[in-house]
């Protein structure tokens, strides 16, 4: 049987779920579940059928682990039956005392150039609602 979906997509959207310093999975999935039926709701959106995460490598979140929560708080919301997408996104920082820029193992911040390790983090910090996808 062949279903046809109309679907809207909206982005980009950035919300960085880290200004109130989460760490654990299941407290990520919960802020993040309850972006996604804010922004549902102001899309008058009937559902939600995918939601696409960009996870920073130095919040060293586990897929699985945020999968699994996932599928724990979606019953009964918007967003149950929905798909999520974890996108990795690789770590790069700039030494304060060089200026070189380089990717940084999560434990090894020192830097390739001078061997100091006083870094300011460019990217791969962050966790990012990327996309939400569902139908009018
Ligand atoms: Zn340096």
């Amino acid at each position: 049987m062949f279903y046809s979906y109309h679907h809207i997509f909206i982005l980009p959207f950035t919300v960085n779920l880290f200004t109130l310093e989460i760490m654990h999975e299941m407290s990520i999935v919960t802020v993040l579940i309850d972006q996604v039926i804010d922004i549902a709701q102001r899309n008058r959106l009937k559902d939600v059928q995918v939601v696409v995460l960009v996870a920073g490598q130095l919040r060293q979140v586990v897929p699985e682990m945020m999968q699994e929560a996932f599928k724990a708080v979606i019953p009964g919301t918007i967003v149950e039956g929905a798909v999520l997408r974890v996108e990795a996104e690789a770590a790069l920082v700039r030494c304060r005392a060089c200026q070189a820029e380089y990717q940084p193992d999560v434990d090894d911040f020192i830097c390739r150039s001078c061997q100091k390790a006083d870094v300011e983090i460019l990217r791969g910090n962050d966790i990012i609602l990327k996309t939400i996808e569902g139908n009018k």
